[in-house]
């Protein structure tokens, strides 16, 4: 739990959380926590952005803390920059000044937690950081259908000469658009004929949303708008990357009736309260869903994200070790076949 941490520190947490693990033998003791997951991590939801792409240099955000209530009188875009620059916690995680110094630590977290992941981002940008850590990245291609220079040829093509591996992060939705709009059908076909992974972003983005993106809509944090796309093309490996949070009836309704689909842990660790992340995972892996998610930080500006985001899973008491290990490598190196490679 986030204030566990905050008062004795990580490294305290994680040795408490071991130690209480120790004594689970004990007979006729209570339930305790298991012992945390300590292998190498896969983390299907990275960001190459540049240091002032989520507001001017240094930001920090408040892991859990991320709600507000708000007089209109003011407009949201400048509250939540103010809340950026003068974080109202006493541990915020801090952005980095430059460009370089953001990939830098980005990377250096990777190499330090163990941690491969998709990167999402601009060709160029995506390339020149798996350049330099070729082990620890995994190319995304990164677009919105609103926006994107490619057409759903051109991103196969890309694909096809080896430009990336996961067709990741579609941000659709901060157009308005849904998993299932028209203008997008072309680039599921295609992703369908060259067997390419997709992640999509359905579920929160930042609160208040619509106020920072005019076209995003709450209700498009459903996963049922990809229902279709998944009858039509039932090769298709997605995953929804923020686990479409909190419709969590639509999401277990999907992932019932679609043993194929992945959901993604993405900024949850941020965007909620560790309360209601740790209840909608238990949900979750409760109705039997605990092999279909996969580890995500969504790690933007913020390279502190990362542990957060591994931190949240292990400190999470109501899952075994085993099961944090399938929800930080197992799912995810299984959903991208990379036994296979
Ligand atoms: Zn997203």
């Amino acid at each position: 739990m986030r204030w566990m941490i905050e008062l004795t520190g990580r490294g305290s947490a994680i040795l408490a959380a071991a130690a209480l693990a120790a004594c689970a033998a004990t007979p006729g003791g209570a339930p305790s926590a298991s012992a945390p997951y300590l292998g190498p991590v896969i983390d299907v939801h990275l960001h190459a952005l540049g240091a002032s792409d989520q507001g001017p240099p240094p930001i920090a955000v408040c892991p859990g803390a991320f709600i507000r209530a708000h007089d209109p009188a003011e407009p949201w875009g400048r509250r939540f920059l103010g809340l950026m620059k003068e974080p109202p916690c006493a541990d915020p995680i801090w952005s980095l000044e430059t460009d370089d110094e953001l990939r830098d630590a980005t990377l250096a977290e990777l190499e330090r937690l163990n941690v491969t992941g998709v990167l999402s981002g601009p060709r160029e940008r995506v390339a020149a950081w798996k350049a330099r850590a070729p082990d620890r990245i995994i190319a995304g291609h990164q677009m919105n259908v609103a926006t994107t220079e490619y057409s759903a040829e051109e991103v196969g093509a890309y694909f096809a000469a080896g430009g990336f591996e996961v067709l990741a992060e579609v941000t659709n939705q901060y157009a308005g658009l849904a998993a299932d709009a028209p203008a997008f059908d072309a680039y599921w076909a295609v992703a369908a004929a060259l067997d390419i992974p997709v992640g999509i972003h359905i579920g929160t983005g930042p609160p208040g949303s619509p106020y920072l993106f005019p076209a995003y809509r709450a209700r498009l944090h459903s996963p049922l708008a990809l229902e279709e796309i998944l009858v039509r093309h039932p090769t298709l490996r997605v995953y929804v990357m923020h686990a479409g949070w909190p419709m969590r009836d639509d999401v277990m309704a999907m992932l019932y009736a679609h043993p194929q689909l992945y959901v993604g842990t993405g900024v949850l660790q941020l965007a909620t309260p560790r309360a209601e992340y740790h209840d909608f995972l238990e949900d979750l892996v409760r109705a039997g869903f605990g092999d279909r998610i996969l580890f995500g930080s969504d790690q933007m500006v913020w390279p502190g994200l990362i542990e957060e985001g591994i931190d949240a899973i292990n400190d999470a008491d109501f899952l075994t070790t085993e099961q944090k290990a399938a929800i930080l490598h197992d799912n995810a190196a299984r959903f991208l076949r990379l036994e296979e490679d």
